[in-house]
């Protein structure tokens, strides 16, 4: 049984899930005494919460319910507890819904712990605790107003900034704006009001932020960010409204706070090797990203716009990362810093698809006579002028397929190279995205 993708537990909503919720409730709450429980913004998110509380109870652990909270909020006050429990599909479509499990230093359970949880769940034991042992649920007040003051001395205050904020509709509409504006902004909100079925989109992609985009050039803003439903991730528009893509948000954010050793995925660009950070790479994934920096490191990102600074916690803070926008954009215009990046042609897509058989994948693509190749997560093939990457996606029946090269020409050739393949080999069922 696999239930844990690259970011905890996904599916669409339904029955089973619902049970699988009272499930990982009972088995987290037989190993933590004390736990705590937040959700986003998803209309099936309160049917799921009090499944996992109804586990944890009966499992005899302590239960608190800090209500709708971003997920670096709920990583953050979960330094109280013995675990923290999350309910939310991140970004993606609003008929998910799924669970990630924290530990109190702000990073998700870890391949070790997610196989304990798996096994546990195996067992299929209904044993409950008995009756007398049985606590209540508590109500957590001001997990916001807590994480809004851990932010704040890490930044200078009055910064008089024009910034559009986009929360998505997602758990991020109060707290995003609310630490902006004490930190001097002049706040524009944009879907800025908690609703499930995230109008724009949950995911802060390009194709989902026009209006963010528009309204930056509309009213003057310097910047403008966006989170995703959950606020683990944080995107964003320069002051000439054009979309930071999340390479050179890597890019920017290492730079910004000196670091020195970064954390990255194998799909994040090769520009970030060139500029001087000694970097580690990881699968694809924020929990990847997160248990590596246990071993040591100043930043961790992923491109799709998870933020990690160990300095607050290990789990990415899309809320903390805008104010750490907005400070860099203090200091400096964000279209200069930006365009004064590095960069090379990307291209990123994905193919609906049940499986592929990637070892005969692999076999194909060494028509293409990569220098080396790296299995560590699905396959990439390092070439001396660029690379390719293939793998399942870990959250969603998709195929995902990067490619990066020195020149235009090329990184279409690698692309379409992979993109035949994939056809050829796999069972796919739609065109690429
Ligand atoms: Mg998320």
């Amino acid at each position: 049984m696999k239930l844990f993708g690259s970011s905890g537990i996904r599916a669409v909503f339904d029955r089973d899930l619902v049970n699988l919720a009272f499930r990982v409730g009972l088995v987290v709450g037989r190993n933590s005494g004390n736990v705590v429980v937040g959700t986003d913004t998803r209309t099936s998110s309160d049917v799921m919460k009090h499944a996992v509380i109804s586990g944890l109870l009966a499992a005899g652990a302590g239960c608190s319910d800090a209500g709708i909270v971003p997920t670096p909020t709920l990583a953050f006050v979960t330094r109280e507890f013995d675990a923290g429990v999350m309910i939310t599909a991140s970004h993606n479509p609003p008929e998910y819904n799924g669970i990630k499990l924290l530990n109190p230093d702000g990073s998700s359970f870890d391949t070790i712990q997610q196989a304990q949880i798996e096994e546990a769940l195996l067992v299929e034991s209904s044993c409950v605790a008995p009756w007398e042992k049985i606590k209540h649920s508590r109500v957590y007040d001001g997990a916001i107003e807590h994480h809004i003051e851990c932010i704040l001395p890490n930044f200078p205050a009055g910064l008089k900034f024009k910034v559009v904020v986009d929360a998505g509709c997602g758990a991020a509409s109060e707290v995003t704006p609310r630490l902006l504006k004490k930190l001097g902004c002049e706040v524009v909100d944009l879907n800025c009001y908690p609703s499930g079925f995230f109008p724009r989109g949950s995911e802060p992609s390009e194709a989902n932020l026009k209006d963010l985009k528009k309204a930056v050039k509309e009213t003057g803003a310097a910047l403008g960010v966006a989170n995703d439903g959950d606020a683990d991730r944080m995107m964003a528009v320069d002051d000439r409204g054009r979309y930071i893509t999340g390479d050179r948000l890597l890019a920017v954010f290492a730079g910004a706070v000196g670091a020195r050793e970064v954390v990255t995925t194998l799909d994040a660009s090769m520009a970030v090797d060139e500029m001087g950070f000694r970097v580690r790479r990881t699968r694809i994934g924020d929990t990847s990203v997160s248990e590596e920096l246990r071993n040591g490191g100043d930043f961790g990102g992923e491109t799709s716009g998870a933020w990690i600074f160990p300095n607050i916690s290990l789990c990415p803070d899309g809320i903390y990362a805008a104010a750490q926008i907005v400070a860099i954009a203090s200091r400096q215009g964000l279209s200069g810093l930006v365009d004064s990046l590095p960069g090379y042609p990307l291209l990123r897509g994905s193919v609906s698809s049940d499986g592929v058989a990637m070892s005969r994948l692999e076999s194909e693509l060494m028509a293409l006579e990569p220098l080396s190749v790296s299995n560590i997560d699905g396959v990439k093939l390092n070439f001396k002028d660029g690379w390719l990457l293939v793998r399942a996606s870990g959250t969603e029946p998709k195929i995902r397929l990067t490619a990066e090269a020195k020149s235009q020409a090329r990184v279409q050739q690698l692309y379409d190279c992979a993109l035949r393949a994939i056809r050829d080999f796999a069972g796919v069922k739609g065109e690429a995205g």
